[in-house]
């Protein structure tokens, strides 16, 4: 039976990855990567050799009608993103549409994703929260940081590393400066380390230091 399935792959640490993950990568008829050369690393690691085509934003329009064509006979696909959970801030979601639109199955397995780790972690409460991604870089930023004032949610944002600090001094902007913040870095790597304190603190922090790599931001509204 056709059927595609929505892979979550690891954040960092190439151990983060399910049994029936790698059981899934290996079945399948094919795997759609969105960087195949990222992701030979972890098939590579896992001795996966289930043929990779690319699968990312720039060609996710044009390749999916040859992909429902592909499902529609028998015939698995494996989805992958460069990391952690397609369709979470990464290409999936017209795949996954599309799918449901042409009566394919759809199976998402459970697996690694940033934001989890790093909203538990952040010790503000995870009972309800809000999942903004990425905040606009220009057009609609302002009009997304109003909106968010009013939010009585904690909030959790996906940041890179040349606008983590343009993007606190933002918040500090717009929401109470004694608002509490945890700011969580290179999460299952080598170098992971979680900031918490105040939105004004996080800026002078991250002000003094400046580190690289790859952040998840959460914020408690009040
Ligand atoms: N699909 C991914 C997921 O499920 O989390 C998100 C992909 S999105 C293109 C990349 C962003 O996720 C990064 O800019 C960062 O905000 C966050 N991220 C991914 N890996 C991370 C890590 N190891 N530590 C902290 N943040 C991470």
């Amino acid at each position: 039976m056709s059927k595609l399935f929505v892979v979550p792959t690891p954040i960092g640490n190439l151990g983060d990855i399910t049994l029936r993950s790698i059981e899934v990568l290996k079945s399948a008829d094919l795997i759609l990567a969105e960087d195949t050369r990222t992701s030979s690393k972890l098939l590579k690691h896992y001795d996966i050799d289930t043929p990779v085509e690319s699968f990312h934003m720039h060609n996710e329009h044009k390749k999916l009608e040859s992909i429902i064509n592909k499902l529609r006979s028998d015939f698995e696909i494996a989805l992958i993103s460069d990391a952690g959970t397609p369709g979470i801030s990464d290409p999936g979601f017209l795949l996954v549409r599309e799918c449901i639109n042409n009566e394919v199955e759809v199976e998402c397995l459970p697996g690694p994703t940033a934001f989890v780790p790093a909203l538990v972690s952040s010790g503000l409460p995870c009972d309800r929260f809000s999942f903004e991604g990425f905040l606009p870089v220009k057009k609609g930023r302002t009009k997304r940081l109003k909106e968010l004032s009013t939010e009585t949610k904690t909030m959790v944002f996906y940041e890179s590393p040349h606008r983590i600090l343009k993007t606190l001094n933002d918040l500090s902007n717009y929401f109470e400066v004694e608002s509490q913040i945890s700011v969580s870095r290179e999460l299952t790597k080598l170098y992971e380390e979680t900031f918490r304190g105040t939105i004004k603190e996080s800026v002078e922090h991250f002000e003094k230091n400046k580190t690289k790599g790859e952040f998840v931001i959460v914020l408690s509204p009040k």
